[in-house]
């Protein structure tokens, strides 16, 4: 029987969804490499997150992306973690197996990793990750499996910090360090990679976490994870430093690319999928 009509399905699963520029990417993703598969934007409330994750298994779904506020709570939905979502405790993305389970993993550390590699290998270096939060989280542990010699995570409230060092020194073997995030904050001598992983920057492009830029140097490789806008005013400092710089749009790009992979296993068109993320979001 033909089958023109009956689409494979992959989607997102967020509250306050509406806004998701990404479901326009992945669809032009499946079009252009005539795959008769639907990316599905679904508003999906905290209450209501088992149900939806059930109705996802029920209707075959391949897999799905899940968004803020359930990339902790989905966890006890599935049936597996990767290594990267057990470590980071956090899951965006996840896949359903070829016996019906529902594996977990976390794509947001593996965009960024990507992303970061179109500019420098993180193996052997000394990281700076600005943040504790599900992002930096995400980005700590994709750079301590990817051999990261040292991260020093340095945040506003210290326990957090503090938390996630702990958690990169015991499970990988990279040496996590802590330290607090106070004003006038100076990049330290010996750094290769600095990552603002907080959220600072987003919506607003002169705001810049509590860090001296002048302690930002060409030696540096500067990276945000902030996405709206791409060129924050830490890349623009770091740009006018002679710093490498690496944007959260690029990071966005490529995790949604890897979702791509891991559902389908094709390699998606990463020029094609940033030119249709920055359109969608009129930038
Ligand atoms: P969380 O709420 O989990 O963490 C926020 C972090 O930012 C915390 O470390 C918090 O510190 C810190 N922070 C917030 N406000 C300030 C401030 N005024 N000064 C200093 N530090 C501050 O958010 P997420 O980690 O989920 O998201 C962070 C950013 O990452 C967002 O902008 C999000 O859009 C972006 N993101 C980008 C992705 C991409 O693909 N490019 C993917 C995922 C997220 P404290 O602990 O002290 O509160």
């Amino acid at each position: 029987m033909r089958n023109d009509f009956l689409y494979e399905l992959v989607g997102s699963m967020s509250t306050g969804a509406a806004g998701n520029p990404t479901v326009a990417m992945m669809e032009a993703a499946f079009a252009h490499h005539h795959l008769p598969w639907r990316y599905v934007n679904m508003e999906v409330l905290p209450s209501d997150l088992g149900d939806a994750v059930a109705g996802a298994r029920a209707m075959g779904f391949r897999g799905f992306n899940c968004s803020m506020p359930h990339k902790q709570s989905v966890i006890a939905h599935l049936d597996g973690l990767t290594r990267s979502a057990e470590l980071s405790g956090a899951v965006n993305c996840v896949m359903r197996h070829d016996d019906g389970r529902l594996i977990g993993t976390n794509t947001d550390g593996m965009g960024f990793l990507r992303a970061l590699r179109e500019v420098r290998d993180p193996s052997g270096t000394n990281v700076v990750v600005l943040g504790a939060g599900g992002a930096a989280r995400a980005v700590a542990v994709e750079l301590a499996l990817a051999a990261a010699a040292k991260i020093t995570v340095v945040n506003r409230t210290l326990a957090a910090a503090q938390d996630l060092a702990a958690m990169i020194s015991r499970s990988t073997a990279t040496d996590g360090a802590a330290t607090q995030l106070v004003d006038g904050y100076r990049v330290p001598e010996g750094t290769d990679i600095v990552v603002n992983a907080t959220s600072v920057g987003l919506y607003d492009r002169e705001a810049v976490a509590s860090i001296d830029l002048n302690s930002i140097a060409s030696e540096h490789v500067a990276a945000d994870v902030v996405f709206n806008p791409a060129d924050t005013a830490l890349l623009r400092a770091a740009r006018r430093a002679g710093a490498r710089t690496v944007d959260g749009l690029g990071m966005l790009v490529h995790q949604g690319a890897e979702a791509v992979r891991l559902w389908t296993g094709i390699e998606p068109d990463l020029t094609l999928m940033h030119r249709t993320l920055r359109a969608a979001m009129g930038v």
